[in-house]
């Protein structure tokens, strides 16, 4: 079920720090400062893993989120819709739910126009973290809400010590992780 991909691996060993309370920094490379070749070589990675017939739409969150679809949505020539954290004034027909963010101990609201998902439409959630799978759940919520269907989710970093991973797979569920992260404890990156 571990499936590493070897690049990214290599690169959190290297950047990546293991902060108090659970929390993998990867800002140089995933969540403030992006490395365009990283990301294509993820994206390839993904696109090797989901069978690009077998989705329609990638799905995501912002703001992190956006930049690994939108290089999927490229190479597998795909349509990226990413639920916004604001609720614009000017959307119509919103699907909205609400998330618990485990990094900023808040809950918030995402929405999604129902002019971008659709009944009966095959959705690939893309994001950068799983963690205890409350993203995961508030898209299919939204796609429940659309009468979509989410056939697949793909995550850059999954930390498998939270429950969000077998959550999702009890779901029947199709999830890839580029890198399961088995534990942080005292400070130490250990992979799985
Ligand atoms: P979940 O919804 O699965 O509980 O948490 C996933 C979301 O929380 C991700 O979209 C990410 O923004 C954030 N997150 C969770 N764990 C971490 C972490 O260890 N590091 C960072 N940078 N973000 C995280």
């Amino acid at each position: 079920m571990v499936n590493n991909f070897p690049v990214l691996v290599e690169r959190i060993k290297q950047e990546g720090k293991s902060l108090e309370g659970g929390i993998l920094k990867v800002d140089s490379f995933i969540n403030h400062q992006l490395d365009p070749d990283l990301l294509e070589q993820m994206s390839a990675e993904f696109n090797r893993r989901f069978d690009p017939a077998s989705y329609d739409k990638i799905v995501t969150i912002e703001a992190s989120g956006i930049a690994p679809a939108v290089m999927l949505g490229y190479l597998a020539h795909k349509k990226v819709v990413f639920a916004k954290k604001k609720k614009p004034s000017t959307m119509s027909n919103m699907l909205v739910t609400e998330v618990f963010s485990f990094t900023k101990n808040t809950t918030y609201q995402i929405c999604i126009s129902g002019e971008f998902i659709h009944a009966g439409e095959r959705l690939l959630f893309i994001d950068d973290f799983l963690a205890n799978g409350k993203a995961a759940n508030g898209i299919i919520d939204l796609a429940n809400q659309a009468q979509a269907k989410i056939v697949g989710m793909g995550f850059l970093i999954e930390k498998a010590f939270q429950q969000g991973g077998s959550l999702l797979r009890e779901q029947n569920i199709h999830v890839e992780s580029l890198a399961t992260i088995a534990s942080l404890d005292n400070c130490t990156i250990t992979f799985a």
